[in-house]
């Protein structure tokens, strides 16, 4: 064991193990995982009820470590982008957006991301690394410490900020056990939670077979694979076809629905025929269709639709019965909005 373990984001199970390793009961690392997911603590002294011996022996091989929030900037929305430093000085950003009664918290899976959409200011920067269990569940913890008391916690949780989930599965996998963790995690009701994809279809079945239960949102985009592979160069490799083989394959509880992330772009994706097209794809799924308005960043070589040709769209899709709704997305004026995730990865 590396003294650089970091116990954040080691699930409940991983935390008894690792007790037993130092020679004490499953119960120490129970006792941990309430320290750390139940009442936020990440100070191993501040952990008094565990024999100071096996608190000694704990800080030789590990620690405790959350991102530290850089900044916190205010949208006049109501939402907070933070920007995220983490141990090897990297960043990646998180978004809390609270609507209604429920804050919703938008985490980053990767330091920049490799599948480079076409309108992704995101996708610009190329991959740098995946970010660890410990990252993901950090942006959590960190957020919640940031909101003040009086104010409501985080309630929801999308996976849709900076990269893409399933391509760093292993850390993903293990930020939904500590997150959904009724008994000694964080307790987030799966339905509560949902993993945005590219479109990986390995991933998920993967998901899927690993009863995580999650919501599933899949950005789409794009309704005919010429269209989506000039705008996602990973419909080049899993094309529509194998992509909704993969979502109708998905396990969905009563009620649950798949959604798909549709961003408009001017003259690109936004025809009547496109929407019909979009309409005929989702024939027999369970879908929630969210339309986004482009949103625009420097050097973009992209526009938002006017907004006729964007209710007009909706208008189809709804009269074929599929649920839609337009989003327009929260923190466009602080760089927060889908798609406009990017900061310095290293200072
Ligand atoms: S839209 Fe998502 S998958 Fe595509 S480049 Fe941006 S962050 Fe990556």
């Amino acid at each position: 064991m590396s003294p650089v373990t970091n116990l954040v984001g080691m699930t409940p199970a991983a935390l008894e193990d690792l007790a037993v390793e130092l020679g004490a009961s499953r119960y120490r690392g129970r006792q941990i995982a309430t320290w750390v997911y139940r009442k936020g603590v990440c100070d191993l002294e501040a952990m008094t009820d565990l024999p100071k011996e096996f608190r000694a022996r704990l800080a030789e091989v590990a620690h405790l470590s959350l991102p530290a929030i850089e900044r916190a900037t205010p949208s006049q929305d109501g939402s907070r982008k933070l920007v995220l430093r983490l141990e090897d000085e990297r960043r990646v950003s998180a978004v809390v957006m609270p609507d209604e009664g429920r804050v919703t918290l938008c985490v980053s899976t990767q330091v920049g991301c490799g599948y480079a959409c076409a309108f992704c200011l995101t996708g610009t920067m190329g991959l740098d690394r995946n970010l660890t269990a410990a990252e993901i569940v950090g942006q959590v913890l960190a957020a919640n410490a940031l909101i003040g008391p009086g104010e409501e916690r985080v309630t929801h949780i999308v996976f849709m900020g900076m990269g893409e989930p399933l391509a760093n599965y292993a850390a993903l996998a293990d930020a939904l056990r500590v997150l959904t963790d009724a008994r000694l995690g964080l307790a987030y009701s799966p339905r509560r939670i949902t993993v945005s994809t590219v479109g990986l279809v390995a991933g998920i079945d993967r998901l899927g077979r690993d009863g995580l239960r999650v919501n599933l949102a899949v950005s789409l985009h794009a309704a005919t694979d010429e269209v989506r592979s000039r705008l996602m160069p990973v419909n080049r490799g899993w094309g529509l076809e194998a992509l909704m083989a993969a979502v109708r394959r998905y396990p969905l509880a009563p009620r649950q629905r798949v959604f798909f992330e549709y961003v408009l772009l001017d003259g690109v994706n936004d025809s009547p025929d496109d929407a019909r097209a979009l309409a005929r794809l989702l024939r027999g799924v369970r879908a929630k269709v969210n339309l986004i308005p482009f949103n625009d960043w420097p050097g973009a070589a992209f526009r938002r639709p006017p907004l006729p040709r964007i209710l007009a769209f909706q208008g189809i899709l709804l009269e074929a019965g599929v649920t839609t709704t337009v989003r327009w997305s929260k923190g466009e004026d602080i760089g927060a909005a889908c798609g406009q995730l990017r900061e310095p990865a290293v200072a």
